[in-house]
């Protein structure tokens, strides 16, 4: 009889996490409304300076994200005018979970499992709406890394975690990473090698189709970088020279006539 019961249990919660996800793919997915964005900022490294830096961040920084989703947007027929919204919350106190860099599968999963549960418990703001998806922005100190740790983006859950540069110089190329981790949130893929980052062609190439193929004048916002030859790549520096191809369109659905 009780094992029936917890075999219930844990089937109507399995059922309540599979519903849960299907209205988050049909929300994030329709283009109909508004996808409201949230910022969460965090001094990612501890420093003073990238305390500092958090501290002054305001929600202008991150307007050209709503820019650049809305000109992509149109591009592919998308009809409201502002398909996403970025707010800006207040700098949290907690760091979201890290992902081992050797984590095989299961590691991933468990990971992913108690991201989405930090997702949910470190963003309660009171007075203010809940975003649609989360966006943990954690900060560090040019200065104390040459390059920042990976950062994240997931499907399920509508989180992401991006490591960032405190530097002013670096709020466009900072919010390319925010770009491109939304963008796996909705569902877009990788389109660079591995390895080498290198922009996959032709749906990691903004233009596959240019005569001479390089240099590359803008990147595609799922490889990231912009190919100068065959083998030299660079990352823009805002997402002015970003475009979403229409590889990643389409597993974004921004396929409406
Ligand atoms: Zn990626």
């Amino acid at each position: 009889m009780w094992k029936n019961i917890r075999i219930l249990l844990l089937l109507l919660v399995l059922a309540g996490v599979a519903i849960h996800t299907w209205l988050d793919r049909i929300a994030t997915h329709s283009w109909k409304e508004t996808l409201w964005v949230g910022i969460y900022p965090l001094n990612g490294d501890g420093t003073p300076s990238a305390q500092h830096y958090t501290d002054g961040l305001t929600v202008k920084d991150f307007a050209g994200i709503e820019t650049f989703f809305a000109r992509e947007a149109h591009r592919y027929g998308v009809r409201i005018e502002q398909p996403v919204h970025v707010e800006l919350y207040p700098q949290g106190s907690e760091l979201p979970p890290v992902l081992p860099p050797d984590a095989g599968p299961l590691g991933i999963a468990w990971w992913s499992l108690k991201l989405r549960w930090f997702a949910a418990h470190a963003t309660q703001v009171p007075v203010r709406a809940p975003p649609r998806i989360r966006i943990f922005v954690l900060y560090h100190d040019p200065s104390t890394l040459d390059t920042v740790p990976d950062s994240h983006g997931l499907q399920k859950g509508l989180v992401g975690v991006v490591h960032a540069f405190a530097q002013p110089g670096m709020v466009g190329s900072n919010n390319i990473v925010i770009a491109h981790e939304l963008m796996h949130t909705l569902g877009a893929s990788d389109k660079y090698a591995p390895g080498t980052g290198e922009p996959l062609y032709p749906m990691g190439f903004a233009e596959p189709e240019r005569q001479p193929l390089y240099p590359q004048a803008l990147a595609e916002i799922m490889a990231g970088r912009r190919a100068l030859s065959e083998h030299e790549f660079e990352m823009p520096q805002a997402l002015r020279d970003v475009v979403v191809g229409p590889a990643t369109a389409l597993e974004i659905h921004w396929n409406h006539p």
